[in-house]
């Protein structure tokens, strides 16, 4: 069986250690969307340990941080679906009013065709170095 989230990182690489990588997706209508993706092949929350679990959550919610900071978005919507893979990941997703989906979730339908303004995208390099300051006093 392939695994695209074990053959490949999945996005971008923003920030990784032994057990989880922070990704930024490719996609158009929302580039600044991101991922944290736990390495092993593990389904559901409960099957992680407590302390892997609050490692987990401790870099979404620094995620969310770093990407507030930066973007002052509408909301950000969090996400764990893994239906069709056994591969746990969170998806961290800046919403803003004019995006094209807004206020529905990002996988509705459409309610804007066109005409969506992007805020200004921040460079990966920033985004980086947000993270990195975020989780340097989260995971003390
Ligand atoms: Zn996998």
């Amino acid at each position: 069986m392939t695994c695209e989230l074990c053959d490949t990182d999945g996005g971008k690489l923003l920030w990784r250690d032994k057990f989880l990588r922070v990704i930024r997706v490719d996609d158009a209508d929302y580039p600044m969307y991101c991922r944290v993706v736990w390495n092993a092949h593990v389904g559901e929350m409960t099957d992680l340990g407590e302390l892997q679990r609050q490692h987990l959550m401790g870099v979404v919610f620094a995620l969310e941080q770093a990407l507030r900071n930066l973007l002052n978005p509408a909301k950000i919507n969090l996400a764990s679906f893994g239906n069709q893979t056994p591969h746990l990941h969170w998806h961290v997703i800046p919403r803003f009013q004019d995006d094209r989906h807004f206020p529905q979730p990002v996988w509705a339908q459409a309610v804007r065709m066109d005409g969506q303004k992007q805020p200004p995208r921040v460079s990966d390099e920033t985004l980086k170095e947000e993270l990195a300051k975020v989780l340097a006093s989260a995971l003390q």
